[in-house]
């Protein structure tokens, strides 16, 4: 009898895990009542459903098209011809969902965004402690050209976005010479963004026969021995990594390689290891709009990178990569629409990274 009712229990206690197993395996997160974290994940996702992403992208065209604030960068003679009415914006997600509006296939030259990719391969190559002791990673809160701020800071570059840290990383890419560095810079930015960039010949032969100040710039670097290979032969090879083309569907794809902690999104090929990109992105969101950056991130919460060719990219990691072209720059330096754009679309969509 007592074993009879033992067994009975067994029986009772097995049927309940079946059916239990069973109402789970059937129902699904959606019908079963009370697992929090299920609720809040699907909350989380109608709020970035399609309809909602195209809306919202719609809706930053619109309100931003007309805006007239800024004016072309004019110091690289070639950068003032460029139509100031481009206006392109393209969103792509980590798992290469594209959204976009606009002139999104008009290119522009990439400049300062450039010193992202080479500052990855640098780190790529170096590790994340030679970024932080070689070249640094602070905002020096004077214009991305200051000789002053490298005199300020002992002959530290400060960052790699400024003129002064970004010809050094260019000049710490490992190669034989200057033409095999160039290329693995420009193979570099053609898998970040999943394609091969045009080459902007005029922009090029504009800012090269004009660019005196980054070379007196790199030669202080080099009396501070800061500097990987010559200074002048490294200035050259920053002033070709400026001039590769870009359009918005390009930095969208090349922002979501980011977003995606480094993989492309729509090559599926790894061209940073997963550690180095929140060193990266913090980079970013300490020096990426120049001596802007505090207020860019107070107002949108997402590591950024602008150009003075027009263009910028916003990462909002495992989430969203921004690409937006508008060459009309803001005092500091930074797309005026780009910047509104971008940082309406990160607010309305509910994804600051800062705010999660
Ligand atoms: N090529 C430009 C320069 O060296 C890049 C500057 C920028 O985009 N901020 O001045």
């Amino acid at each position: 009898m007592k074993l009879n009712v033992k067994l009975l229990r067994k029986g009772i206690m097995g049927l309940s895990i079946a059916c239990a197993s069973l109402i789970m395996l059937g129902t699904g997160p959606v019908e079963a009542k009370g697992p929090v974290p299920a609720v809040k994940t699907e909350v989380k996702q109608t709020s970035l459903t399609e309809a909602r992403i195209n809306a919202v992208l719609k809706e930053a065209y619109e309100k931003f098209k007309n805006d007239q604030g800024g004016k072309n960068a004019d110091y690289i003679k070639a950068l003032a011809e460029v139509d100031s009415k481009i206006f392109g914006i393209t969103l792509v997600t980590p798992n290469g969902k594209v959204y976009e509006i606009g002139d999104t296939k008009a290119e522009v030259s990439i400049q300062s965004i450039s010193k992202v990719f080479t500052a990855a391969k640098v780190m790529q190559e170096k590790g994340a402690k030679f970024m932080q002791e070689k070249i640094g990673v602070n905002a020096t809160g004077l214009p991305f050209n200051s000789i002053m701020a490298i005199e300020l800071h002992k002959g530290s570059a400060s960052n790699p976005f400024v003129n002064a840290g970004a010809i050094q990383s260019t000049s710490w890419v490992k190669a034989k010479d200057s033409k095999e560095r160039w290329a693995k810079i420009k193979q570099n930015m053609d898998d970040f963004a999943g394609k091969k960039l045009n080459f902007n010949k005029a922009v090029y032969d504009s800012e090269v026969n004009d660019n005196k100040r980054n070379q007196a710039i790199s030669k202080l670097l080099d009396a501070y021995g800061r500097m990987g290979s010559d200074p002048l032969e490294a200035t050259t090879v920053y002033t070709k990594q400026c001039s590769v083309n870009i359009s918005s569907h390009d930095l969208g794809v090349m922002a979501a390689t980011l977003a995606n902690h480094g993989v492309n999104p729509e090559t599926g090929k790894k061209v940073l290891d997963k550690p180095l990109v929140p060193k990266l992105l913090a980079i970013m969101a300490t020096a990426g709009l120049y001596d802007n950056a505090g207020d860019w991130l107070y107002l949108a919460g997402a590591p950024a990178k602008s150009g003075v060719g027009g263009g910028i990219l916003a990462v909002v990691p495992g989430k969203m990569g921004i690409g937006v072209v508008s060459p009309p720059l803001d005092p500091y330096g930074n797309s005026v629409r780009g910047q509104k754009a971008a940082a309406y679309i990160i607010d309305k969509l509910g994804i600051n990274p800062l705010a999660q």
